[in-house]
C-alpha cells in the first residue's frame, strides 16, 4: 500500500517531463482538499499500482505542470462534431485552447468575431479557452505553453491532409505532438461545409449544431430574419 507522508511531495520525471507527484493522503493535504475542484483528479505515483492513483489535492496542482492542448480550426461554424472533440480533449488535457484561424484561405462564411463568439457560447465545459490564431500553429502553441495539438479524424478522407500537416508541424517544432481524436459515430459524417450547404438550401440543421449556430446560419442566409449579431 502507498504509505501517505503528510507534507511531503515527490516529483518524478522522465526525460525532463514531470510525470507525477506523490505522497499525500486523500483527505489530509494541509487541510486544503477542496470540496469541489475543477481539476480534482491528478495522477499520483504508487510503487504498487504505477501512476493510476487519484487524489484531489489542491496543493499538488502548484507542482504539476498544466497539460495544455491546442485545438485549431476554422470553426466556420462550430458543429456538434467539434464540441465532441473538445470534450474528449478535455478528458486528456487540463486545459484546451480552441484556436480559431483568422487568416483562413477558405473564405469563411462567418467573420472571426462571429466564429469566436459562437464557440464561446457553445462551449459549456470548464478549462476551455477560445482564442484567435493568426500565423503559424506551432508558434501559437509555443506562445501558449502547449505541447499538443488536437485534431479530429472523421474518415480516411481526412487522413492524408492531417498526416501531412502533423508531420510538417513536427518538422517545424519537434516538441509538439499531434493527437487525433475520433468523434461519436453519429458525427463522423458532419462537417461545417455540409452544415452550411444544408442551411443555404433552407434545410434544418438543428440536429448538427448548437441552437445559436442554427439561428445564426438562418440569419446569414436570410438577412430578412435579422442580424447574426443579434443571436451571438
Ligand atoms: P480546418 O479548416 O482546420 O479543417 P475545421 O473547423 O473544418 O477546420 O476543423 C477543425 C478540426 O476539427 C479538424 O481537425 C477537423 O478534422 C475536425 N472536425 C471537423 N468536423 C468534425 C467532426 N464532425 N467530427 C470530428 N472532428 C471534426
Amino acid at each position: 500500500m502507498l504509505r501517505p507522508v503528510l507534507g511531503s511531495a515527490r516529483v518524478s520525471r522522465a526525460g525532463g517531463r514531470v510525470l507525477a507527484i506523490a505522497d499525500f493522503p486523500k483527505d489530509d493535504c494541509f487541510g486544503e482538499t477542496p470540496e469541489t475542484s475543477t481539476r480534482d483528479a491528478c495522477a499520483t505515483e504508487s510503487p504498487e499500482s504505477g501512476f493510476n492513483q487519484r487524489c484531489n489535492c489542491a496543493f499538488l496542482h502548484d507542482f504539476l505542470p498544466v497539460r495544455r492542448a491546442i485545438y485549431p480550426g476554422s470553426f466556420d461554424p462550430v458543429t456538434n462534431g467539434h464540441l465532441d472533440v473538445i470534450e474528449r480533449a478535455r478528458t486528456l488535457f487540463d486545459e484546451v485552447i480552441v484556436a480559431v484561424a483568422i487568416n483562413d484561405q477558405k473564405q469563411p462564411l462567418f467573420t472571426p468575431d462571429e466564429r469566436l463568439a459562437m464557440l464561446r457560447q457553445a462551449i459549456t465545459i470548464d478549462a476551455v479557452r477560445v482564442a484567435p490564431m493568426d500565423g503559424l500553429l506551432v508558434e501559437f502553441a509555443a506562445s501558449e505553453g502547449a505541447h499538443a495539438v488536437v485534431r479530429g479524424l472523421r474518415a480516411i478522407s481526412d487522413f492524408e491532409f492531417e498526416f501531412q500537416m502533423a508531420l510538417m508541424n513536427r518538422k517545424l517544432d519537434p516538441e509538439i505532438e499531434t493527437i487525433f481524436l475520433m468523434p461519436k459515430e453519429e458525427y463522423t459524417y458532419l462537417s461545417s461545409r455540409i452544415v452550411k450547404e444544408i442551411a443555404r438550401l433552407g434545410g434544418d440543421v438543428s440536429a448538427f449544431v448548437p441552437s445559436l449556430v442554427a439561428e445564426a446560419l438562418a440569419k446569414k442566409f436570410n438577412p430578412e430574419l435579422g442580424n447574426v449579431a443579434a443571436v451571438i
